[in-house]
């Protein structure tokens, strides 16, 4: 089905990415917003812009999927961009954009619930032959059962929310006595972050590199990678830079990205997607699918010149990866130099990260040779409020070497000039500076085990 106007259901830079991606194509846009966004960025880029979710609570109004059907209907847009986060990996949302006539740009129903589950999602994993952290296979429901666990397999374990994400509803059980309070709180966090209390539990492997692999599936059958990138630098498991490609050897990454592409076949994925490995110094271990764009797609387009969110508008109306997008057949794809993405937050690093908020006074961005940014209410006069989360803009750079993109990345991060709120750019410096991180050694335990950091 051709897309004429595609309706982006987010905010903030990934709403201003997708607008822009559209843009390109020649295909009109339909921005949506909460009302505490009146003013945000994101709304002004679209061609046309509502409000949705009224009297609701900020979050919930993006949440608001009948809202958002009711403006895509009245606005003629006949596909919905979900973007990350909010409703990007509802299969709810999915099925009733399906049944409204409107294309979902993302993947199927059946597909957004496999991968939303992890259980279901390692399961599948197994099907395709990848190997998994060995674990519960399944959730489990009880204390005891961890007991059991534990007394086959050892400790460290982890507990994990099987609906989990963004780094929440994990926990590390180091023994005997931590087990009953840490599987209970486990339990209320994610009953509190995902609506269900389900869990499922995972040798804790000690120090491993997060690897993911990004995936471009179309209708027709064709899968591709797009190589790996590296996510390991993390605080409290959640990413904080990356870097695309990996410091792996040539033989490991050809395995990592030919077990993603594996799985994606057997489950006949389509569109944009990115499977998730650690990495340990002698294997590589499935831990999940994010059936999305990601933030951190930006490195991978730095490295290999492919709009991804582009393909995913193209994928969706049913494009061919290559007779369409032209994109070459995997033996022929190349990547060149590395790039690396910082996050940059509003955040206090010396307040424990806590969100800082407020009007920004002064903002002024770098820019040059190999330098992209993706921003959201990234100027002087905006005002940041509390209600959205704290990234603030993407800085991303490229260069021909590693440690080239790392000192294009200080020069960049040394270039920001931002005031009137707190930002978590003087950490970021720190890590990057690091010689760990210079030497590609950073594990995902890196930022919570090095104190000198956070000075
Ligand atoms: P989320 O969906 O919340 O992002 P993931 O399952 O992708 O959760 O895991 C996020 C991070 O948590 C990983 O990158 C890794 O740092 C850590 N992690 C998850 N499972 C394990 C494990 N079994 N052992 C060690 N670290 C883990």
């Amino acid at each position: 089905m051709k897309i004429e106007k595609v309706l982006v259901a987010n905010r903030g830079e990934i709403a201003i990415r997708i607008i822009r991606a559209c843009s390109e194509l020649k295909l009109q846009t339909v921005a949506v917003f909460a009302k505490e966004d009146e003013f945000s960025v994101h709304r002004f880029k679209a061609d046309e812009a509502y409000q949705i979710g009224a009297g609701k609570k900020p979050i919930e109004a993006y949440l608001d999927m009948d809202d958002i059907i009711r403006v895509a209907k009245q606005t003629g847009a006949n596909a919905i961009h979900p973007g990350y986060g909010f409703l990007a990996e509802n299969e709810l949302f999915a099925q009733k954009c399906q049944d409204a006539g409107i294309i979902f740009i993302g993947p199927t129903v059946a597909q957004l619930d496999t991968f939303g589950d992890k259980v279901k999602a390692k399961a599948a994993a197994l099907r395709a032959g990848l190997h998994t952290i060995p674990g519960s296979d399944g959730p489990v429901f009880s204390v005891e059962e961890v007991r059991d666990f534990t007394a086959k397999h050892g400790f460290p374990i982890m507990v994990k929310a099987a609906l989990g994400g963004g780094g929440r509803g994990m926990r590390i059980i180091h023994n005997e006595e931590e087990i009953a309070e840490s599987f209970a709180r486990a339990q209320s966090e994610a009953k509190q972050s995902f609506g269900d209390d389900e869990l499922y539990i995972e040798k804790y492997l000690e120090a491993p590199k997060h690897i993911e692999v990004q995936i471009l599936a179309d209708q027709h059958g064709n899968v591709i990678h797009l190589f790996e990138r590296d996510c390991s630098v993390q605080r409290r498991h959640q990413k904080v830079i990356e870097v695309a490609p990996s410091v792996l050897s040539e033989k490991r990454r050809a395995e990592i990205c030919a077990a993603a592409v594996a799985l994606m076949k057997s489950v006949h994925y389509q569109n944009a997607g990115t499977v998730e490995f650690l990495v340990t110094p002698t294997d590589f271990y499935f831990i999940e699918v994010n059936p999305r764009v990601q933030v951190e797609h930006t490195i991978t387009e730095m490295i290999t010149d492919m709009d991804i969110v582009q393909s995913q508008i193209l994928i969706a109306a049913g494009k061919d990866l290559f007779a369409d997008l032209k994109i070459p057949q995997q033996a022929e794809l190349q990547h060149h130099g590395f790039a690396i993405q910082c996050r940059v937050t509003t955040e206090d690093p010396e307040n424990n990260f806590m969100p800082d908020t407020g009007k920004i006074e002064t903002y002024r961005s770098p820019g040059g040779f190999g330098v992209r940014l993706d921003g959201g209410n990234a100027y002087a006069g905006a005002v940041i409020s509390p209600y959205f989360d704290s990234l603030l803009v993407k800085a991303c750079v490229q260069a021909r070497t590693f440690i080239g993109a790392v000192l294009k990345m200080d020069r960049v991060l040394d270039e920001f000039r931002i005031r009137g709120i707190k930002t978590n750019i003087p950490f970021m410096q720190n890590v990057i500076n690091h010689p760990d991180f210079i030497a590609g050694k950073a594990s995902t335990t890196f930022i919570d085990t090095t104190p000198e950091l956070f000075r």
